[in-house]
């Protein structure tokens, strides 16, 4: 089974797996539960029965692939019609859930394509009390990074025609507040009064609680219609940065070692593993750090650096999507990661 090549270091940092049964979690159980079993035992804090803190907040990820999630629509190449045959290798797109148990207050990072199934992923994880009256809001509020679709498209189920719930800040730079709130079917949303325009100033920490905030940091990626940034959450405990999207490492005003040294645990850009990945198309128009090059770049940093790397919004191609591959070992050689459904963080 597959699940004994899973990546054992996520015990290092404290990251544990679990799942509420949805249908395509249960899919997956045989890949999870050594995982469940190897972070419960390292993590003493105290823990729901779901394998969440019950007094810290901590960070749930809801899902891991790139944009068109994977499989991709009408990919019949050997790299989609392993995760048909083998629904346990299927991933969500990328999106986590800040969950705040002491007030029971739950933040969505990214609104995904896949937002109804990671919903349900959510589910038992702070947000509105099974059987609330009405529409309450289902997160207190959503973050997205840019508008590239697999970040923000997901947003379509809080309007009218799904889900049509009560107002959710919605926190973006000026441009995407701006190009949201400009542009149909999104500003139906804001005129609906389901979201709220919460426009963020970049490295200007947002408070979520006394001692729980979110910071944007700007990040160089291809700027269709906004710009682009990374989450840095600082918890009571530990601090997490989630980097999704980012052209190129030297491209970045900031050294990813010196942010990777301020926090426990990152989430980084893990696109493609390498740059034959797309026959006959011109990779240098879709820049991502390659995998292989953030494992060179990051050769040099000390184990412990290295741990808490988890890579994520890996492209169908990425042969690292299957922990089994040549690619998956390589990344667990170098004392990394690959993020997964399920994991919790706590902060
Ligand atoms: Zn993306
Ligand atoms: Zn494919």
């Amino acid at each position: 089974m597959k699940g004994g090549t899973t990546d054992y270091r996520w015990r290092d940092v404290g990251i544990a797996t679990l799942g509420p049964m949805n249908a395509r979690l249960r899919r997956r159980l045989v890949l999870v539960l050594p995982l469940l079993a190897l972070g419960c035992a390292a993590a003493p804090r105290e823990r729901q029965a779901n394998g969440a803190p019950t007094q810290q907040p901590y960070v749930l990820v809801l899902g891991t692939a790139q944009d068109g999630g994977y499989p991709q629509i009408a990919c019949d190449r050997p790299c989609c019609a392993a995760a048909r045959a083998a629904p346990w290798l299927t991933r969500g797109v990328v999106s986590l859930l800040l969950v705040d148990p002491r007030s029971n207050k739950r933040w969505l990072f990214e609104a995904t394509p896949d937002l109804r199934d990671q919903l349900e992923l959510a589910r038992g994880h702070g947000g509105p009390a099974p059987g609330t009256a009405g529409r309450p809001a289902l997160f207190d509020g959503i973050f997205l990074t840019h508008a590239h679709i697999g970040h923000y498209t997901g947003l379509a189920h809080l309007g009218r025609e799904a889900y049509g719930g009560e107002e959710t800040s919605l926190f973006g730079s000026r441009r995407m507040v701006d190009f949201l709130t400009t542009h149909g079917p999104w500003s139906l949303l804001f005129e609906d009064r389901h979201l709220t325009a919460a426009p963020f100033t970049p490295d200007a920490p947002i408070a979520l609680a006394p001692d729980l905030s979110v910071t944007p940091l700007r990040v160089p990626h291809r700027e269709e219609f906004t710009d682009a940034y990374a989450f840095r959450i600082d918890g009571p405990s530990r601090s997490a940065l989630f980097l999704p999207d980012i052209d190129k490492w030297e491209r970045w005003e900031r050294a990813i070692e010196d942010v990777l040294a301020g926090v426990d645990v990152a989430w980084l850009d893990g696109t493609f593993f390498g740059p034959d990945e797309l026959p006959g198309r011109d990779m240098a128009s879709i820049p991502h750090p390659f995998i292989v090059e953030s494992l060179a770049r990051f050769e040099q940093l000390t184990e412990e650096e290295r741990t808490k790397v988890r890579f994520i919004h890996l492209n169908h191609s990425n042969p690292a999507t299957d922990p089994a591959s040549d690619a998956g070992r390589a990344i667990r050689a170098a004392g990394m990661g690959v993020a997964r459904e399920g994991d919790v963080f706590a902060l």
